[in-house]
């Protein structure tokens, strides 16, 4: 396993990670959630992320209960809740980032975890009825009270990061250190481009979220729709017309080609692609299956051995999408 610092922070993460979304509590059996977590803690990843979104709390429940019963050293992984979506609750401050619901909402993803402190606290998104001010101040408290070791943000605009940065320092708070972002073949602009500063100014770190783009990138859409996948599960149209698209598939079926040139996989040339930049501190990975996270681990070699400037070009003329300043 590869690891890399959290940004400028001394945290080192696994460059793949284990996310949860969709997956436990929901579509899969806790046995099989367990399957996966035991994969890749005994493979290196030493990052699980959650949030209390995933599955209405169940998600956390989940992943709380395995990591109790596996009883691994908790100076052995890293785990991490977001705050915003809320767990199911729809009154005023069951959700948001007012200094309210951050601090119920981390106490309750303690006890669905059954951890003392979350390693990693993000702000799932910006929230547009709360100062940036009282979400910085109140994730300072969570920190100095041990309950929360580093606080970020996702999907939030370079804008918005910067003004938490500078907030943070005006008043000798603890500024963010990490933003989890979507980033693939596909959705490149925000991270490759709009973040590039906070990189270089502010040492932010990067946590990616659907590297494969929901499972397109694997190439299993590319004849058809396969059945048993999370883009035929009930309520995910919304995922489903916004990630399969024609011209989308017609570049996945190029990429399969030039993977199978290369002897390899395409989910791994596709987590490859996207692990191999500097900015980027760990890929997080989702699988219904044992098998997908044993096939997806091999990305790491992959980024490091087959992935040279020559066949990075050639994936760069095949997606035609290299973001312009
Ligand atoms: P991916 O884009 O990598 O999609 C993962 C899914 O693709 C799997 O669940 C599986 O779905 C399919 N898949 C994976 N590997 C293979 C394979 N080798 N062969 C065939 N199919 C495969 O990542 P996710 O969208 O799951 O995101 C990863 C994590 O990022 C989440 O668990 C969550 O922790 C985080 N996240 C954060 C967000 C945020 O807003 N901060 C938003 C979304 C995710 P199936 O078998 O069902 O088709």
């Amino acid at each position: 396993m590869e690891y890399r610092r959290l940004g400028k922070s001394g945290l080192q993460v696994s460059v793949l990670s284990l996310g949860s979304w969709l997956t436990f509590g929901k579509q899969i059996a806790n046995s099989t959630a367990e399957e996966l977590m035991k994969i890749a803690y005994d493979n290196g990843i030493n990052f699980f992320d959650n949030a209390e979104i995933y599955a209405r709390g169940q998600s956390e429940i989940v992943m709380g209960n395995i990591l109790k019963k596996m009883g691994w050293a908790r100076d052995t992984f890293v785990v991490s809740s977001k705050v915003f979506f809320g767990a199911g609750g729809k009154l005023p401050n069951q959700t948001g980032l007012s200094r309210k619901h951050v601090f119920e909402a981390c106490h309750a993803a303690l006890k669905r975890l059954q951890v003392e402190y979350l390693d990693l606290y993000f702000c799932h998104r910006p929230d547009k009825n709360t100062p940036i001010e009282e979400t910085v101040w109140a994730m300072n408290d969570l920190i100095r009270q041990g309950k929360v070791l580093y606080w970020g943000t996702s999907e939030w605009s370079a804008q918005e990061i910067q003004e938490a940065y500078g907030i943070a320092r005006q008043y000798n708070l603890i500024p963010p250190t990490m933003e989890q972002p979507q980033y693939n073949m596909f959705h490149r602009y925000r991270v490759e481009i709009e973040y590039a500063q906070l990189y270089k100014n502010i040492g932010l770190g990067t946590t990616i979220w659907s590297p494969l783009a929901s499972g397109i990138l694997t190439g299993k859409y590319n004849d058809g729709f396969p059945t048993d996948t999370r883009l035929g599960m009930e309520g995910m149209e919304w995922l489903k017309n916004r990630e399969l698209v024609a011209e989308r598939i017609e570049k996945v079926k190029k990429l399969s080609a030039l993977a199978n040139e290369l002897g390899v996989a395409m989910p791994t040339l596709a987590i490859a692609w996207t692990i191999k930049p500097h900015f980027v501190s760990t890929a997080i990975l989702g699988a219904s299956k044992a098998s997908q996270l044993q096939e997806n681990l091999k990305a790491i070699e992959i980024a490091q051995n087959v992935l040279n400037n020559e066949i990075m070009q050639k994936i760069e003329e095949i997606l035609q999408n290299k973001p312009e300043m």
